[in-house]
């Protein structure tokens, strides 16, 4: 591994490929670190429907392959790898993975969010074939079933009116028996007729593996233990993501959620430091917006660089 960078990013999901794409076809030669959940979310989804360019689709992880390639076909220097500690208090930023440690005079944070999941090998197993965690990029996927969306916030409110257009009946699967939501949107949901709530209720299955297709859920009652199987043919998981940062902690601002806090496009509290996609980003979550926020780190890095004292060019990697 080359040990002094002109551009490090982290994270291999759209955001980061694109940024990737974009620095290496302005000759920076970036080195792109990608984390044991390679290629991101999109990994964990079947058809994309919703990119702009692929008339009819395409599988989320072919959309990412392809990404993957595009950046590398234009000098990007791809590494498996978990970044254990990055130290960003100078520059050039010093990222250690393992034994190695890299130096690098921008650092492009693309880390992403994980949403997060019950943890039930069923939901894990049906992911994408019936489980999913995003309504807006499945919810055309359920015209006309009846469907379940798990959680009661926000997320998951906004899921189920979102998924009335689609589903013939939503369930709404809560563990207790009031909602975290605002206001507004529980109003919102209580109105729709399409929307029926299951109180006090634990998912304890998700029916069935056996078909590769959801076909049922299996509910708990918190509080009798009484179970119950509703047929369904889409779950919706939506308790909440949670934003890859741990890494910047102390370092990094952020929001009260864990978010990392960009103003002026990608830029953090650091000079040299851009976030792009989910990592800063809870309100769209798209894979279209993750790439264009990409690209925008791509651009803002190029242009730092552009005015890095030049005693440091002899030694940078290009
Ligand atoms: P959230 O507010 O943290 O809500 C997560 C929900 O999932 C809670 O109802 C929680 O139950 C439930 N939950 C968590 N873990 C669970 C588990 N293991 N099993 C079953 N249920 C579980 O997350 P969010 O809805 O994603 O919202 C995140 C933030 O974004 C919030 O600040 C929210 O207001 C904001 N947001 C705003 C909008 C909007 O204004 N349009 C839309 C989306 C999100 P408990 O209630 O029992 O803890």
């Amino acid at each position: 591994m080359s040990p002094h960078r002109n551009v490090t990013i982290i994270g291999s999901g759209p955001a980061g490929l694109t940024a990737a794409l974009y620095a290496a076809r302005a000759n920076l030669k970036p080195l792109l670190i990608e984390g044991i959940e390679a290629g991101g979310q999109l990994m964990l989804t079947t058809m994309v429907e919703n990119f702009p360019g692929f008339r009819d689709g395409i599988m989320g992880p072919e959309l990412m392959a392809d990404m993957r390639a595009q950046a590398e076909r234009f000098g990007t220097e791809i590494i498996q790898g978990n970044v254990a500690k990055a130290d960003l208090s100078r520059r050039p930023f010093r990222l250690d993975m393992g034994d190695s440690a890299t130096y690098t005079e921008t650092l492009i944070i693309a880390t992403g969010a994980s949403a997060r999941l019950l943890g039930l090998p069923s939901e894990r197993a049906l992911l994408g074939h019936g489980v999913s965690t995003c309504a807006t990029c499945d919810g055309f996927f359920f015209k006309g079933k009846p469907i379940a969306v798990v959680g009661g916030g926000d997320s998951a409110l906004e899921e189920a009116i979102f998924l009335t257009k689609f589903a013939s009946k939503v369930t709404l699967v809560h563990r207790r028996d009031t909602l975290r939501a605002s206001k507004i949107m529980q109003d919102k949901a209580f109105a729709n007729p399409k929307i029926e709530f299951a109180w006090n209720s634990e998912v304890e299955d998700v029916r069935d593996i056996s078909k590769g297709v959801v076909t049922a859920i299996v509910l708990r009652d918190a509080r009798d233990g009484t179970i119950t199987e509703v047929p369904v043919e889409g779950v919706f998981v939506a308790i909440g993501h949670t934003p890859n940062t741990s890494l910047f902690a102390h370092q990094l601002e952020m929001d009260v959620n864990g978010y990392l806090v960009t103003a002026q496009g990608t830029k953090t509290n650091i000079p040299g430091v851009f976030a792009c996609g989910d990592v800063q980003d809870h309100v769209y979550r798209q894979a279209i917006t993750a790439a264009g926020s990409g690209c925008m780190a791509a651009i803002d890095a190029e242009r730092f660089l552009e005015h890095v004292p030049t005693d440091l060019e002899s030694t940078v990697v290009n």
